[in-house]
């Protein structure tokens, strides 16, 4: 006799899981003791603009753009690569007075790498990439890694996520989840590529404008060297 089977019911449906939820709780950031989060200032409302993974020709030149509009600075994570391939835009993002950080040369996952390589690869980027600031890709490494390159760089992880290079999100969530999530002295990751693009370039100026009513200011990361 053969039983009938909902094969259905035997499939496992993978989602993607996010790694990091919009705002990373406590005992996440206590892994990275001494790592950047959230940099508040007394008596005041700021927060910190940080653009990942360019610069992309295009999508960073218009951020550029959009915060030269609202005369915003912001800090953008480069990866090492793409500086290499583009450095004349690394030199406008210079020129119009951003900061600028290493987030390696090839975009390495921490926890997927030896460490040895890993921070290797952060010192190839730092031949393209002048800062002492530091962002993991993927908001991930090994302690070894962390302990190595906390000797040289600030490690800037940050308070708010916006998610904007997932596929499942929309301009109108991302823009949700800046509202839902910011307080003072916030650290708001955007990425400034091909993959948040969508998401990236409708949600960015209605989020700074919405911060810009709640009477925020916008900074700059701080650096070790200031
Ligand atoms: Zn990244």
């Amino acid at each position: 006799m053969r039983i009938p089977i909902d094969s259905q019911s035997f499939v496992f449906r993978f989602r993607t899981y996010v790694m990091l939820i919009e705002q990373p709780p406590f005992i996440y950031r206590m892994f990275f003791p001494g790592g950047y989060w959230r940099i508040p200032v007394d008596g005041e409302k700021v927060v910190y603009l940080t653009f990942d993974d360019g610069p992309v020709p295009e999508i960073t030149t218009w951020v550029l753009d959009v915060l030269d509009k609202y005369k915003i600075k912001a800090t953008f994570f480069c990866v090492g690569d793409n500086v290499r391939k583009h450095p004349e835009i690394y030199k406008d993002i210079l020129d119009r007075g951003h900061k600028v950080g290493n987030h390696t040369y090839n975009h390495l996952q921490g926890v997927r790498s030896w460490s040895g390589r890993y921070v290797e690869n952060t010192k190839k980027a730092s031949e393209y990439i002048n800062s002492d600031l530091f962002r993991p890709p993927h908001g991930h490494m090994r302690i070894p890694q962390f302990l190595r390159l906390r000797k040289h760089y600030k490690i800037i992880l940050w308070d708010v996520v916006t998610r904007d290079y997932s596929k499942y999100m929309t301009p109108h969530s991302v823009l949700k989840n800046v509202q839902k999530y910011t307080r003072n002295g916030s650290v708001i990751v955007f990425h400034d590529s091909l993959k948040a693009e969508r998401n990236m370039k409708e949600a960015l100026p209605k989020a700074i404008e919405w911060l810009l009513e709640q009477g925020y200011s916008f900074r700059t990361i701080p650096s070790l060297r200031k």
